[in-house]
């Protein structure tokens, strides 16, 4: 397969912004891919070549890249920097210098799939001291050969920049049709019934496959326009529902593996090799993360415990930062995973050292929050004092004696080569005290372990106790688990089996969101020179797409507005909106969705110009934030993907029309 071959798709799923198109290139992508490349594709889709917890760095600077330019395009050094500040981006500066270099360069030999994928791996795997020049010159044999179009994605991807704008659940989608039987079949019978198989119908019967019933009664009427017998429209109906439910089926069946082993190329490399029932082989491993379970959230513990049963696990919910430890080796090896699945051990040494010292038993996976403590006594500090430690790799040592931490543990999902995912809450919790036998509740900086506070309740004046006294030991609220049969561990699903209830509730109407940064506009007097404000955006997980909700300016403190600019200039989009983003306001600077910022606001408001929710609660009005304000907390824990999702907003308008 030829490089070039995938680039055109690159091309047309960059200027699409719909979930649909977006799925529908991919389908079309891996159909033609042979299946021993699926998981090459799949990998170079996504921008790297290993998934993303195993860290693997290209080791790759612009500069380095600009180099590998001048040496292919023998262009003057200026025109290739002046180039690059032009463009914005360095895929787009290079397709134009490869462009101009190709009118006097001769021979190259086409690139494939196989033979970058290859070269990448080893750029990303040469260590030592001669590595950049290698790197250099391997990234120039790729240059030396590629066109301008292959040429812009291959720097994106060395610069490990991709940014196709393509989430997993997408590729998940696309990969639920892949090998489905019955989609050619229902080609043949087409063809057969002398219907052709033209773009409009494919598209239809797509569209169909993927979304809600009211699409089949526009694919009926496409194959009634084209004159089809009833009896073959029934039968051609018939068909296309039951391929739909088999996409659905495999669509739900690819997420359960791929929340317990996110790695996309490997769950493709198993579709490919043995189809669907292959998932059935895909386990909890210790080694490699799962995706968190996350909860609802309710503004009243009377109503948490309606919801629940009448009975209630309340836990203190811990403001830090989540952790899985993954212990094996009986405590010799400990890799800590953050909520974004990056591997922060390197960042935790301390509390890898502690779970490795303490753990009794072969191997386990558990998790915890992470919180800053007081040296000596123990007492919590704010969230924000962790993130003195994270990215740091030089004076650790010091900062680990002035921040201590202590690991909160919460959750079992695996120990002693059983999976624990799948079994009650109350079990799970045993099986903490079971891998660490010598844990308590108390916060002790000397053992560096806690197990969460806990108490069973079935009084809501009870619980409303418990959550006041979570508020003096310094906790953001309290976490309500539930302890029926059903309670299980759901990885990479927010549901009600957890009900987060926060101290927000109480002096607010809302909890506070977690909001991207889509565009900035430039400030003046105090902030001349840096940005006024932010145009906010949540996530709308259904269409992926990022829909405005307000415009944030108050909350920010001179540092954040040193910080911040610095942070959004790699992420400026060149030349105006980003296809992945939904806005009726025009920002001075588009950015891409990628910086997350904690806000708080008044309540929640219909409004004209703010697109989150549009037309859904009312007609031409949107959902937007009255007063937001910015808390301080950049969540530098949680992805784009991670936002407070559109259909949250939607949740907490209704909580907001009730508690009025
Ligand atoms: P939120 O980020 O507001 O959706 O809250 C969910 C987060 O609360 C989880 O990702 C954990 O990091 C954190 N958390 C703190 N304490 C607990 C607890 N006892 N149980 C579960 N999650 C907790």
């Amino acid at each position: 397969m030829l490089y070039s071959d995938l680039c055109s798709f690159y091309g047309r799923i960059e200027e699409l912004s719909g979930r649909l198109e977006m799925t529908d290139q991919l389908v079309e992508l891996y159909r033609i891919t042979p299946l021993e490349l699926i998981e090459t594709v799949v990998r170079l889709t996504k921008g790297e070549i290993r998934p993303g917890y195993e860290g693997l760095e290209m080791g790759v600077a612009e500069k380095l890249v600009l180099k590998a330019l001048y040496m292919v395009t023998m262009l003057p050094v200026e025109e290739i920097e002046e180039e690059r500040v032009r463009k914005g981006d360095i895929g787009s500066a290079a397709e134009i210098l490869v462009g101009k270099k190709r009118q006097t360069s001769l021979f190259h030999e086409p690139l494939t799939v196989t033979r970058v994928f290859t070269s990448l791996t080893r750029i990303a795997s040469v260590e030592g001291r001669s590595s950049q020049d290698l790197k250099l010159k391997l990234i120039a044999e790729l240059l030396h050969d590629s066109t301008p179009m292959e040429a812009k994605y291959l720097t994106r991807t060395v610069c490990q920049k991709m940014r196709l704008g393509i989430a997993d659940m997408t590729q998940i989608d696309a990969l639920s049709y892949h090998n489905t039987p019955g989609i050619d079949e229902l080609g043949d019978f087409l063809v057969h019934n002398g219907l052709p198989l033209d773009d409009g119908l494919v598209q239809a019967v797509r569209k169909h496959l993927a979304t809600a019933m009211s699409t089949l009664a526009e694919t009926r009427t496409l194959i009634k326009e084209k004159g089809m017998e009833k009896d073959v429209v029934r039968s051609m109906t018939e068909r296309v529902q039951k391929i739909r439910s088999v996409v659905q089926e495999n669509r739900e069946t690819i997420v359960r593996a791929y929340n317990i082993h996110p790695d996309l190329g490997y769950i493709a490399s198993l579709l490919a090799s043995g189809g669907i029932g292959n998932m059935g082989h895909i386990n909890v491993t210790p080694g490699i993360p799962l995706r968190a379970m996350l909860g609802e959230r309710l503004p009243s513990i009377s109503g948490i415990m309606e919801k629940m049963g009448g009975k209630v696990a309340l836990e203190y919910k811990y403001d830090g930062l989540r952790v899985q430890a993954h212990i094996t080796d009986m405590g010799k090896n400990v890799i800590l995973f953050s909520r974004q699945l990056e591997n922060i051990t390197d960042q935790f040494p301390d509390v890898a050292g502690y779970l490795g010292s303490m753990f009794k038993g072969q191997d386990c996976i558990l998790e915890g929050e992470c919180v800053p403590v007081e040296s000596g006594t123990g007492r919590m500090l704010p969230f924000q004092v962790i993130s003195q430690r994270r990215g740091r790799k030089y004076d650790l040592e010091d900062k680990i004696e002035e921040v201590p931490v202590i690991l909160v543990l919460f959750d079992c999902l695996y120990l002693n080569g059983s999976e624990y995912i799948g079994k009650p809450y109350l079990e799970r919790r045993d099986a903490i005290r079971q891998a660490i036998p010598d844990l308590s509740e108390r916060m002790d900086t000397g053992s560096g372990l806690a197990l969460s506070r806990m108490e069973i309740m079935t009084d809501a004046d009870e619980g409303e106790n418990f959550f006041l006294v979570a508020l003096d030991d310094g906790c953001e609220g309290v976490m309500a688990k539930s302890v029926g049969e059903g309670s299980i561990y759901q990885a990479g699903n927010r549901g009600w089996l957890w009900i987060k209830y926060k101290k927000d509730y109480h002096s607010e109407l809302m909890d506070t969101m977690d909001l991207v940064i889509i565009g900035a506009y430039h400030g003046s007097g105090r902030r001349g020179g840096t940005f006024g404000a932010f145009l906010m955006a949540a996530y709308d997980s259904d269409d992926d797409v990022f829909r405005t909700i307000c415009k944030l300016g108050s909350g920010f403190n001179d540092r954040h507005l040193e910080e911040l600019p610095a942070l959004l200039t790699e992420l400026q989009v060149p030349g105006g909106q980003n296809p992945k983003v939904d806005t009726r306001m025009e920002p001075d600077v588009y950015i891409i969705p990628s910086i997350v910022l904690e806000v708080k606001a008044a309540e929640i408001t219909f409004s004209p110009v703010h697109t989150c929710a549009w037309g859904y609660l009312k007609d031409n009005a949107g959902l937007a934030l009255r007063f937001p304000r910015f808390t301080g907390r950049i969540r530098d824990d949680k992805g784009p993907y991670d936002a407070t999702t559109v259909r949250e907003v939607i949740g907490l308008y209704g909580q907001q029309i009730k508690s009025l």
